[in-house]
Order: structure tokens, then C-alpha cells, then sequence
């Protein structure tokens, strides 16, 4: 499994870089598949993309964390994400910038492409959209897909999606793209950027989206229109907590797709049966198995 982690902007182009990458791999031969994940969906916001390739069938889903390959759309994201998060030993990256692989600093050394996308998209497709640009640099740097197969699947997927013309000015930014790529070694001194992440604590637990508003700190935390679906009608099983093995990590709640657990001071968590269809994602993160599901209709 080869896996590629796309980091851009809203605006950039890197879905359609991961899919087109993967649509380059299946004319080679390769099973692929590529998806996106939006934060805030704006211009200019962060955005990562995905591809994997296989000469199997590839049936994961998920994000990809320990990347083969990072391709970043805009450098100055290294100052506010770890973009090189994961990157797996002996990974490598490609990057849009206009200094040399020794000059730039990823946080981690590997062997790395370096490119002024921005330059070449601008003078080819008129653009700063760098989507194509960087994928002819990654044909440089990685012979897992030649050059010509990248190119052949920017002309199918931009000419089919923006007309034959502009298949052919991102080819030509792909290939203008690999001539000037310069690969060599990035330096790793530069500390990874934390992730920034809300996490409350037990005493802060929120209500769940389908159970009754609160107020906290003065903001209304509330369900929405969600209390009107009965989503507990589904349930064929259901699930039981044992609080006497409960550590109170809080996943159950986190993982919820109903929204449906709640606490009690004493009693520690309660859950609105209403609500609960019985998915069982609650017992299976549980760590410690202070959930069980038990066949049926029940309420504890
Ligand atoms: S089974 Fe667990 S995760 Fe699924 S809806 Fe019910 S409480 Fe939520
Ligand atoms: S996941 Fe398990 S241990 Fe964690 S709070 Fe829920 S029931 Fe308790």
C-alpha cells in the first residue's frame, strides 16, 4: 500500500491533485481511490486530500495518518499545522516553494522536491492554482507513476471537467513543473506545530445533540431539530453500562452518532434510550468494556 497525504488551501486544487494521482495509478495499472477532508470549508482555509494505490483492492477508509508521501500545496502551512506528522520512515515529500530542498525546514529530514508551483501555474494556466504544477514535481521525485501517466490523467480529468484547452495548459504546467523540480534534502530542525483540539473534561461534558439545551458559560449548547427523530425506534440491541468498570474517558460520548449519552453525578453517564438505535460504536471504543450490548429493546 502506497499512501499520499495532500496538505493545501481551500482554492489550491488539492482534491482534484489526489485524484487525479489517483486516476494516473489506475492507468497504470493500480487500484486507487482519493478523498478529501474539509475543515471550515473556505477559500484560503486548510485543507488535506488523500490517495492510496495498491496492487490490490484497497478496502480502508480512513484519513491517512503514516503517509508514504506528503505533498504540500502552500509552504506557509508548516508554520500552523504538523504537516509532517506520521510521515513514515523513509517517506518523502514534495513542496511549492522557492527555495532549494536544503533550505527547507519540513521538521523531519527526508528526501524532498522542491518547486516553485506557484511561478509555473501562474505562467501557465494564469492561475495560483498549483494542483497540476505539484504532481509533475512528484513524478520527479517518485517513480511509482511516470510522468507520462500523470499527464494523461490531468488531460482526462481537467478536459473532461473544464474543456479540452485547459487540459492542455495543466499538462503543460505538470511539465513545466518537472523540468524545474530540484530534489534533494530537506533539513529537520524546526519543531512540529501542535494540533490544536477541543477537549473537555468530565465535569465539562456537553449535552448531546438530541438531548435537552443547556446553557454553559452563557452560551445555548442545544440539540437543534434533532430531539424530533426517534432514532431509538431502529434499535435491535442495546447497550448496557457497567459503571463500576467505567474510567470515565469520555469516548463513548465523543463517539456517539446520536448524541445520546449524558451524565449524572453520581451514576457517571446515562443514555436516552429515545435516541439510542443500538449501533454499538459505544461499546466497541469503549477501552474497557463497561459497555455491553445486549440483544433487544432495553432500558437500563
Ligand atoms: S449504541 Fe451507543 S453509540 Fe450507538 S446510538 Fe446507542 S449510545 Fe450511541
Ligand atoms: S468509553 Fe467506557 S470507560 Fe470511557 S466513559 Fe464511556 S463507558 Fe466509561
Amino acid at each position: 500500500m502506497y499512501e499520499v497525504r495532500f496538505h493545501g488551501r481551500g482554492g489550491q486544487g488539492a482534491v482534484m491533485a489526489a485524484q487525479a494521482l489517483a486516476e494516473a495509478a489506475v492507468l497504470e495499472g493500480y487500484y486507487a481511490q482519493a478523498f478529501p477532508y474539509f475543515g471550515a470549508e473556505r477559500r484560503g482555509a486548510p485543507v488535506r486530500a488523500f490517495a492510496r494505490i495498491d496492487e490490490d483492492k484497497i478496502s480502508i477508509k480512513s484519513q491517512i495518518y503514516e503517509p508514504d508521501m506528503l505533498v504540500i500545496l502552500d509552504e506557509s502551512l508548516l508554520d500552523i499545522e504538523p504537516v509532517a506528522e506520521g510521515l513514515r520512515s523513509g517517506g518523502k515529500v514534495v513542496i511549492n516553494s522557492t527555495k532549494t530542498p536544503e533550505k527547507v525546514d519540513l521538521g523531519v529530514e527526508v528526501d524532498c522536491a522542491s518547486v516553485d508551483a506557484t511561478s509555473i501555474a501562474l505562467e501557465t494556466i494564469k492561475a495560483p492554482i498549483v494542483n497540476t504544477s505539484i504532481l509533475g514535481a512528484f513524478a520527479k521525485i517518485e517513480d511509482i507513476i511516470p510522468l507520462e501517466s500523470i499527464l494523461n490523467a490531468i488531460m482526462n480529468r481537467f478536459g473532461e471537467k473544464l474543456g479540452h484547452q485547459a487540459g492542455v495548459m495543466n499538462s503543460e504546467a505538470a511539465r513545466l513543473a518537472y523540468e524545474r523540480t530540484v530534489v534533494g534534502r530537506c533539513r529537520g530542525t524546526r519543531k512540529l506545530v501542535e494540533r490544536m483540539q477541543w477537549l473537555p473534561t468530565w465535569d465539562e461534558l456537553p449535552p448531546g445533540t438530541a438531548l435537552p439545551a443547556k446553557t454553559i458559560d452563557g452560551v445555548d449548547v442545544g440539540p437543534g431539530s434533532a430531539w424530533q427523530n426517534f432514532t431509538g425506534t431502529w434499535r435491535t440491541s442495546s447497550p448496557r453500562y457497567l459503571k463500576e468498570k467505567c474510567i470515565r474517558c469520555l469516548r463513548c460520548w465523543f463517539s456517539c452518532p446520536e448524541g445520546c449519552i449524558d451524565r449524572l453525578d453520581d451514576d457517571y453517564e446515562k443514555w436516552d434510550y429515545r435516541y439510542c438505535k443500538g449501533c454499538g460504536i459505544c461499546a466497541d471504543v469503549c477501552p474497557v468494556q463497561a459497555i455491553e450490548m445486549i440483544r433487544g429493546v432495553h432500558e437500563w
